[in-house]
């Protein structure tokens, strides 16, 4: 059975799907194409947050299209992957510290915009699950490590957010400062497999709250972290910002023996 890393995706704007020239579309969907296909794919998403923790449990989840004001084509994508009930059933049990309960939503576009570009063909069935809201990185950190059975199972799990999300401060030209130090200090701090400075992020790295008022588009990074197990270290598979303040930074994270 193949053994998987786990992800970190920034999955940028919803409209991002429509634009090939964007050089983080065109790594997503190059990085479906060298991947070892996954039996199954579990999303912690952003845009699914929860005061008791959750996981898709439908068989035909519904594309959600949680945005507004942009184009018209968006809206009629659909991303069809099947669910995964007894893979929905596992998580439960291995998430069971949490009491997480079924349920079925759908897939939120941090879930499905990312996969419709890495596996357009929605032939691999998908489970999402929720972040946990008002828990920290390293309760999200605690949670990935729940999971870290899963990849060495053929499943891929993913860490759907945005490696800095201040969206009040989008704007043209060069990122500042302020979006750049608290980027090279994540790429840095992945690449040395610092968990324990990655759950603490909020405190140690440079302008942290500059980059994200809110937690939740970070979050997922550490559930993609610890699933990957002890001693896991980050490798940046794509960087790059969008609109100035927007980092559409990757990671794969495994640990040296696979
Ligand atoms: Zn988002």
């Amino acid at each position: 059975m193949p053994t998987q890393p786990t992800l970190f995706l920034s999955h940028g704007a919803p409209d991002l799907i429509l634009h090939p020239e964007d050089p983080a579309h065109a790594f997503l969907t190059a990085l479906g194409t060298t991947m070892t296909r996954p039996r199954a794919i579990v999303v912690a998403s952003a845009h699914w947050e929860t005061r008791i923790l959750a996981v898709e449990h439908g068989t035909r989840p519904r594309t959600i299209h949680d945005f507004s004001g942009f184009p018209a084509a968006l809206y009629q994508r659909r991303y069809p992957a099947p669910g995964n009930p007894a893979l929905a059933d596992q998580l439960c049990d291995l998430l069971a510290d949490w009491h997480p309960v079924p349920q079925e939503r759908g897939y939120d576009h941090g879930v499905w915009a990312p996969l419709s570009l890495m596996f357009p063909a929605a032939d691999i069935p998908v489970v999402a699950v929720s972040l946990l809201h008002g828990a920290d990185g390293a309760e999200h950190l605690r949670l990935g490590q729940a999971l870290e059975s899963l990849r060495h199972d053929n499943v891929l799990v993913i860490g759907s957010g945005s490696a800095t999300h201040n969206l009040g401060a989008l704007r043209h030209g060069p990122p500042p400062l302020w979006v750049t130090a608290f980027d090279d200090w994540l790429a840095k701090t992945a690449e040395q497999g610092d968990t324990k400075a990655l759950a603490n992020y909020r405190t140690l790295a440079p302008h942290a709250r500059e980059n994200h008022p809110s937690e939740e588009h970070l979050l997922p990074l550490l559930v993609a972290l610890g699933a990957a197990g002890p001693g896991a270290k980050g490798k940046a598979l794509h960087r790059g910002i969008a609109y100035g303040v927007l980092s559409m930074t990757a990671f794969a994270f495994t640990t040296g023996a696979a």
